[in-house]
């Protein structure tokens, strides 16, 4: 399966030159000998035969043999898209759906959007013209709830369907039921076998390495030792993280071990990709690196199938990756980093080498590696089920414990989510979808707590703070914290602490940076400066975003993330509007606000013991206030919070103060009134 490499070099280098009419055609047609050499290409007519022939395909073929930016393809020239109908490509991350229409578009030689596009949570590039739509698995869901037949697709392609998102599974058990109701109707589905592209790939032990990497900062120092001794053959480096902060860290690291290696080993081109990194900077992991110099990859679980990055020689594993885990019994979910599995270690070691004899180096011993579980347990049966379930109700189908799934969650797992839902009004007495609570809750694209909080501060006025609240939220952190200027970094932050916890700190970012924005002339959508800026007054717009760069550096805020979260601000105040509420501020009357958040997350507050620590009342676990906190240390008696991280132990994030009095008297269906009232205990 290998890819001519020389052609996709040619691509890549095309982008610097000017382009005349004649690259152009050189260009489509490198693109189009690159997809003709592609293993699937010589199964075309076989493929498109059997999707006509049958209801649901299955697809297996090793990764990187065309299926997700060819078959739709042949599916297109084979009129799948006739009359106005769209083929539905689902990926399981947000990432894939958008890097993979941008080269589908290109092999198609149409813009993204058009012909081609992708749909994802916050962001919709498609048009009336769009034949080949790929989307998360997750969009589609949410379009099957306004349009339960799927009118307006031909056909569903479920892509890397064995990465079992919970998306994908429910997807498979609503298809099902789409499929016996659209009779006539053809449907593919297909599926990509698990199956490590191992050819000419050498596991590399490393003894001394592997034998003294067991704690997450041990691997961190192993890999980073790694890239930059890696001296070998040249190739590109290609290393797995476990998130965001991790991947920022080590691009740190890299940047400036880097700067003081001698001029005679090749240059380091640091590149990190990951989930929440803005396209355009995604974009940059295809580009090739200039000669001379070597690439490293930094990159989370997205670069295991999703994603075929050319030109990858060497793969590090330090064998850790960050996955949801839910315990039903007490219905904490929480983010751990935990070890891979086999099959994700063979994944991952099957990135190298793809196209030349390549490496991997595991941070883990032999003896380790055996211990690993199989493959990686169903996301389904490792997560809070409350948004899936409110879905499924939203869709009409009520008796959830006897929904087709294709891996059934625990009882206790379905039960906890329905009680979840019921505490939070969104289901009646009997199980159904309230009206209109539960109704409007389902058409958010947020999880059921934070939908049912922008339904509670419309009632209580102070709408615009919880729209920060949960746009700020649905982002990574906005604070950025350097190791060397890390009093620095606190400085600025304190400009913006409130004494009341992180969600007012967080607002208080949010407004600074949006008025920042408007006295440089960007109006209230500062987030759109960089997206413009190609227009004709783009001078005037590249002077904006270069002042709102400035502001974000000079106090120590990631701009992209900040960036997003105005993207989805303003995407969630359409909702709000569409539902015939209106957007009201409170201004400075926090106390509205906070009793609107002890309102919303009443099911996430904790309250201080005896010793100093903290319980969470729903659950009973004893948990700690994260050292991010503005609260940290500070020992206040009551408080809701938004995030529970488990590293060595339990830390509560985003946390506000509360009065323990708040809880009883505005949720009381949930909290009787004397068991807060009495002093706490251990
Ligand atoms: P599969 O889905 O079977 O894993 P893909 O359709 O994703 O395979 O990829 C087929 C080939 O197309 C890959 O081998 C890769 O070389 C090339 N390719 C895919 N996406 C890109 C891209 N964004 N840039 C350059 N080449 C790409
Ligand atoms: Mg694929």
């Amino acid at each position: 399966s290998a890819t001519p490499s020389a052609a996709n070099e040619a691509v890549g280098k095309r982008k610097a030159t000017t382009l005349l009419p004649q690259t152009r055609v050189t260009k489509r047609q490198a693109l189009l000998n690159q997809r003709r050499a592609l293993p699937i290409a010589s199964v075309e007519s076989e493929l498109v035969n059997h999707v006509k022939k049958n209801e649901t395909l299955v697809v297996i073929g090793e990764t990187g043999s065309g299926k997700t930016t060819q078959l739709p393809q042949f599916l297109h020239s084979a009129g799948f898209c006739k009359g106005g109908m769209m083929v539905a490509i689902t990926q399981p991350r947000r990432v894939a759906a958008i890097t993979v229409a941008t080269r589908v578009a290109e092999e198609m030689g149409v813009e993204v959007g058009q012909e081609v596009g992708y749909s994802i949570r916050f962001e919709d590039c498609t048009s009336p013209s769009t034949q080949l739509k790929y989307m998360t698995d997750g969009m589609l869901l949410r379009e099957a709830l306004l349009d339960p037949l799927l009118s307006r697709y031909s056909l569903v392609v479920i892509d890397e369907a064995h990465e079992r998102t919970i998306h994908t599974d429910v997807l498979f058990g609503l298809l099902k039921g789409v499929q016996k109701r659209r009779q006539a109707a053809s449907t593919a589905t297909k599926s990509s076998k698990k199956k490590a592209a191992t050819t000419g790939v050498a596991l590399k032990d490393l003894q001394n390495l592997l034998t003294t990497s067991k704690t997450p900062l041990e691997k961190k120092n192993s890999a980073l030792k790694l890239v930059i001794h890696l001296e070998e053959i040249p190739g590109d480096i290609l290393l797995f993280l476990t998130g965001q902060e991790e991947i920022e860290s080590m691009e740190r690291l890299l940047k400036e071990r880097a700067s003081h290696l001698s001029p005679k080993v090749p240059k380091l081109l640091v590149v990190p990709i990951y989930a929440a990194l803005p396209s355009e900077q995604q974009m940059r992991v295809f580009q090739p690196a200039p000669d001379g110099t070597r690439k490293v990859i930094l990159a989370t679980n997205i670069a295991e199938t999703s994603l075929t990055i050319p030109g990858i020689r060497y793969v590090i594993d330090p064998g850790l990756v960050k996955a949801r885990a839910y315990n039903p019994r007490t219905g904490v979910e929480s983010l751990e980093v935990v070890p891979v599995s086999k099959a994700q270690a063979r994944q991952r070691s099957g990135r190298a080498g793809r196209e030349r004899p390549g490496k991997c180096f595991r941070l883990y011993t032999e003896d380790l590696y055996r211990k690993l579980e199989d493959s990686t347990v169903p996301e389904i049966k490792r997560c809070n089920l409350a948004n899936v379930v409110l879905q499924l109700k939203a869709f009409g189908i009520d008796d959830v414990l006897g929904f087709d799934f294709m891996d059934k969650p625990s009882r206790i797992a379905i039960v906890k989510s329905l009680e979840h839902l019921y505490s939070l009004g969104a289901l009646t007495d009997e199980g159904k979808l309230s009206d209109p609570i539960g109704t409007r809750m389902a058409r958010f694209p947020l999880e059921p707590m934070y939908a049912k909080a922008m339904l509670i501060s419309c009632e209580m006025g102070c709408s615009e703070e919880m729209l920060a609240t949960v746009s700020m939220m649905s982002v990574d952190s906005v604070f950025y914290a350097p190791r060397d200027k890390l009093q620095e970094a606190n400085n600025a932050r304190n400009r913006f602490i409130s004494a009341d916890g992180d969600h007012i700190t967080l607002i208080n970012v949010l407004r600074h940076y949006i008025q920042e924005a408007e006295e440089a002339g960007a109006g209230a959508g500062a987030g759109e400066a960089e997206d413009t800026s190609s227009n004709s007054n783009s001078n005037e717009n590249k002077k904006v975003f270069k002042r709102i760069r400035s502001w974000c550096t000079a106090n120590f805020i990631n701009a992209r993330s900040l960036k997003r979260a105005v993207d989805i601000q303003k995407q969630i105040r359409g909702y709000v509007e569409g539902m015939g509420l209106t957007i009201i501020s409170c201004g400075d009357d926090m106390l509205s606000f906070r009793r609107c958040l002890a309102a919303s997350f009443f099911l996430n507050a904790a309250r201080r013991q005896l010793d100093g620590t903290y319980r969470a009342l729903a659950s009973g676990q004893s948990v700690a206030i994260h050292p991010s906190s503005v609260l940290f240390g500070q020992k206040p008696d009551c408080v809701v919070f938004n995030e529970l991280v488990r590293t060595n132990r339990s830390y509560i994030r985003n946390i506000t103060r509360v009065d323990s009095l708040w809880l009883p008297e505005l949720a009381p269906h949930y909290y009787a009134a004397q068991a807060l009232n009495t002093p706490c205990q251990s």
